[in-house]
């Protein structure tokens, strides 16, 4: 039986960072000590809940995941379309419960609402606690950004489902954002603003936002990884579909400009640094 005061874990982690997540939730600043009764997933996206099993093996967590995301991990199917499109890995796991928008769940001495926070996942949830005003976003709202939205010509549903879940955000009001990538935040207006201007740039050029998704998909594909051989780059973005289904769709480039393309444009943001043939990502996931 789950109790008020458990101990939950809120996301996993990518599956090849799991020693790392293990010895993150055993430091003094994690359990120390203690058990961690449940695991919830705000989606069930391969940097989220790529960890979920190795948790489960330390802690015999009970896991709960948003229920419009069961059908996308049981059965399970790593080879099913979202992985292999996307080339997006996690260990295989079961899950005990489910939780949808509307419900509520009590953790580490708080009460937690669940809020829908569609549009980078649409079956993507979020917490709220209203007390203190505390909201775990997931992938809906970072400090500088969010989760990317895949690119539609035209008027893009996924874009508006992310305006649907800033404006749910905006009237929670909360007074610190545990986001999902990058450290918690306070000023979430400023967020919401600066995340607002960038969807309305999307919506109007698609090609934008397509080469936002394919940067985005890359330098966390590196992450996952550590590092890949920048003449391995080509024929990895060949490989893996939605590359080259973005590519053919929205950016009317020759499959063999893309790579070269993607590693300057990184390189001179600063995102990836080049050494010994080696290209890495700059951030941390
Ligand atoms: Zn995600």
């Amino acid at each position: 039986m789950l109790s008020p005061g458990d101990n939950v874990l809120v996301d996993s982690g990518y599956c090849t960072h799991r020693e790392r997540t293990l010895e993150l939730l055993a430091s003094p600043a994690g359990l120390d000590g203690e058990p961690l009764e449940r695991l919830i997933n705000t989606h069930c996206h391969s940097d989220h809940m790529g960890g979920n099993a190795a948790v489960v093996s330390a802690y015999g967590s009970r896991i709960t995941i948003p229920a419009g995301e069961a059908k996308h991990v049981e059965p399970w199917t790593p080879q099913s379309a979202w992985m292999a499109e996307f080339d997006q890995r996690a260990d295989p796991f079961h899950f005990d419960a489910t939780l949808a928008a509307g419900d509520s769940f009590e953790g580490g001495g708080f009460e937690w609402e669940a809020h829908a926070a569609p549009g980078h996942d649409m079956d993507a949830l979020m917490f709220f606690e209203p007390r203190h005003r505390i909201l775990i976003s997931g992938d809906a709202l970072w400090e500088n950004g969010m989760g990317c939205v895949w690119p539609e010509e035209g008027a893009n549903p996924l874009i508006e489902a992310a305006r649907e879940s800033l404006a749910r955000i905006e009237a929670l009001d909360p007074a610190i954002v545990i986001p999902g990538h990058g450290a918690p935040f306070t000023g979430v207006e400023a967020s919401i603003a600066n995340v607002r201007s960038r969807l309305d740039a999307f919506e109007r050029d698609p090609a934008k936002n397509a080469r936002h998704v394919v940067k985005t998909m890359f330098v966390f594909a590196l992450l996952d990884r550590g590092l890949m051989a920048v003449d391995g780059v080509a024929s990895y973005l060949a490989n893996v579909p939605c590359y080259g289904r973005l590519s053919q769709r929205f950016l009317a480039r020759p499959p063999g400009e893309l790579a070269p393309w993607l590693l300057e444009d990184l390189h001179r943001s600063g995102a990836v640094e080049v050494r010994d043939g080696m290209v890495r990502a700059t951030a941390t996931a």
